[in-house]
């Protein structure tokens, strides 16, 4: 790689540098040749080079020009570098038939929400996927009902994956360090998902708004899209805040809305709350 490469804010560069850090991401990922394999964020290519070491050929997906043209120089033929922002990137191009993603990555967490977001949209061709991100992301992710780190984006993402939380990672393993403590996830799509969702936009607009104004009770949090006398049917106390609910309470919600809607050929106002910034 470049000497000269200046680690660049605007891209979240924070470079591994624990050769330790990154032989537990590598065991953790479990590489094998033969799999899809798909780096979001090379970089200088902490990860890459050791995951090539399981694999013929990856993808990788990197914004930066100077840093995709210095891996492809290191690497030639065995990466297919795609310069490209990964929020705009269309991952499942990628999937083979019979051949679903495994994705890796230590993410750039000035983007990490919206990304994770772009990737839970994708994920009927993921595998697994497995990242660094900010500490406090990944307990928000992990989060269940009752916590303080519960919120929309741990409803959305438990409802598609299976979330597991594998170890922390201190400041120090980073080249130059964030100012925030890290954590490594591991995200596995469900094939079944345990919790069934007829409207996913339905799902996800009920979601967004119970959480945009989440010390409200929801029968005026979600009133707009669902009256109080269905979040009772719903088998939901309309006194309760979005916070005590589980996942299925929001599919049921999102459920009986879309059925009732259908029965009386009621339509719901969209909801155009983007109000809320501890998605
Ligand atoms: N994987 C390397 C490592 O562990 O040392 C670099 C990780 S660094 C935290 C994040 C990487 O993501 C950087 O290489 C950065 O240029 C890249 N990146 C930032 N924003 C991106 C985007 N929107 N799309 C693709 N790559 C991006």
């Amino acid at each position: 790689m470049r000497s000269d490469h200046r680690p660049r804010k605007r891209f979240g560069q924070h470079f591994l540098q624990d050769q330790d850090i990154i032989a537990r991401i590598i065991a953790a990922f479990r590489p094998d040749p033969g799999e899809r394999i798909v780096e979001i964020g090379p970089g200088r290519g902490a990860l890459t080079r050791v995951l090539l070491d399981h694999t013929a050929f990856m993808d990788v997906v990197e914004i930066d020009r100077d840093l995709a043209s210095d891996l492809a120089e290191v690497y030639g033929e065995r990466l297919h570098i795609h310069q490209f922002d990964a929020l705009k990137f269309d991952f499942c191009h990628l999937a083979g038939p019979g051949l679903p993603l495994r994705i890796i990555g230590n993410l750039p967490y000035n983007i990490s929400t919206p990304l994770l977001f772009h990737l839970l949209a994708a994920s009927d061709c993921v595998l697994d996927m497995l990242f660094m991100l900010q500490k406090e992301v990944v307990d928000r992710m992990a989060a269940g009902p009752g916590s303080d780190d519960y919120g929309r984006l741990s409803v959305m993402v438990q409802w598609r994956c299976r979330v597991e939380r594998l170890f922390a990672v201190p400041a120090s393993a980073f080249s130059p360090p964030p100012q925030v403590e890290s954590a490594v996830v591991r995200l596995s799509p469900y094939r079944q998902r345990p919790v069934a969702v007829d409207n996913p936009d339905r799902f996800e607009q009920i979601v967004r708004a119970a959480f945009s104004q989440r010390r409200k009770v929801v029968r005026n949090s979600i009133g707009r899209l669902i009256g109080p006398e269905l979040i009772a049917r719903a088998g939901i106390d309309p006194n309760r805040r979005a916070q005590t609910l589980s996942v299925a309470d929001f599919a049921a919600l999102a459920n009986l809305s879309v059925h009732t809607e259908r029965q009386t050929g009621n339509s719901v106002q969209r909801s155009t709350d983007t109000g809320e910034n501890r998605s």
